[in-house]
């Protein structure tokens, strides 16, 4: 089956008065029908930045799009659609959801008309049946008394109230894709695993396939069913959650998985942050993007940027220890899985 999203070598730049910022830096990946993905990495990877560009939600300028291509539904590269015809795609097969929903909730508007907007001009419905959608939404997100909720403002809402809000907005015009860009940061934990809950029950009931963007791996664990680990603006391991759980083979995953808290694993052990901060992408470094950090780097790794290689079936990791010649590494047994 064809994938919904096709990305490939994806480059993407922001221009600046001190000089150009490689945010993303030739990203590959695909994304199947139904399919819940994960990416992964610290802020500053370029995760938020490749997830807005297959939005093209990207203002240009200052960000371009130099390289590569992102083809949505085996039809479309958005990298070449005009403004005007991505709006429609956005409006009709894609959602958003957001760390804040202000950033996708108008304060003025009540919340029923900010559901019903998106029905009316991309589903052609007319008022009466996109306001019957809206409150069917706001019930399906688990609000109770839907029918005078959608007269309320968005400052009405609570924040968990007014995440899930945002979610029956992006989910009204049952899109194809829906991309969650860091969902339940701002949440409290009791309310960050009801999202997530409601946010997988809804993948399964519309068939969307979402990717997730996060630096929660407890997120990932719960959720997704494959991961992509990025770095300085690139992808450096990918594969499907036991795969990176259990069997990363990339120094950055191990570092990543030592050092962010899991649902999984018990409060008091203890998360180690991995030293330093990622290179200056003003100015990428010439090898292996993580060598300043990595326990492990050799000679060759300042010198060239590792290529992926495969690990097993769509198991992938860019890191010299996988060369048949590098000295041999074993996985550290102190991050478990
Ligand atoms: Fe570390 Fe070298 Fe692998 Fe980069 S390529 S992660 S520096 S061992
Ligand atoms: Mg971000």
């Amino acid at each position: 089956d064809q994938p919904l999203l096709e990305v490939k070598d994806l480059k993407v730049s922001f221009q600046t008065y001190a000089g150009e910022v490689q945010a993303v830096r030739g990203v590959s990946f695909h994304l199947n029908k139904g399919e819940v993905l994960a990416i992964v990495g610290e802020s500053g990877c370029g995760k938020s930045v490749t997830a807005q560009t297959i939005m093209r939600l990207i203002p240009n300028p200052p960000g371009v799009i130099k390289d590569g291509s992102i083809l949505f539904n085996g039809e479309h590269d958005i990298t070449k659609l005009s403004d005007k015809q991505m709006e429609k795609i956005r409006g009709k097969e894609m959602g958003m959801i957001f760390q804040d929903p202000m950033t996708s909730l108008n304060p003025t508007m009540q919340v029923g008309k900010q559901i019903t907007e998106g029905l009316i001009k991309h589903q052609g419905m007319n008022k009466e049946d996109a306001m019957k959608r809206a409150i069917e939404m706001l019930s399906l997100v688990g609000m109770s008394n839907p029918e005078s909720r959608v007269k309320q403002y968005p400052h009405e809402f609570s924040g968990g109230m007014r995440q899930r809000v945002m979610i029956a907005l992006a989910l009204a015009c049952t899109p194809k894709l829906l991309i969650a860009d860091e969902p339940t940061t701002a949440l409290d934990v009791t309310i960050q695993a009801q999202i997530i809950k409601l946010m997988k029950k809804l993948s399964e009931q519309t068939s969307a396939s979402i990717i997730v963007i996060t630096h929660d791996l407890g997120i990932v664990a719960d959720m997704a069913q494959r991961v992509i680990v990025m770095y300085a603006g690139k992808v450096v391991e990918q594969g499907t959650i036991d795969e990176i759980f259990y069997n990363s083979r990339h120094p950055y995953t191990w570092g990543l998985l030592r050092s962010v808290p899991r649902l999984d694993k018990s409060a008091d052990e203890e998360l180690v942050p991995i030293p330093g901060s990622p290179p200056d992408l003003f100015a990428p470094p010439v090898g292996c993007a993580f060598a300043a950090r990595c326990p492990y780097a050799m000679g060759i790794c300042m010198e060239k940027d590792p290529e992926h290689t495969l690990v097993s079936g769509q198991h992938s990791a860019a890191c010299w220890l996988l060369h048949p010649d590098a000295p041999k590494v074993a996985r550290p047994a102190d991050i478990g899985g």
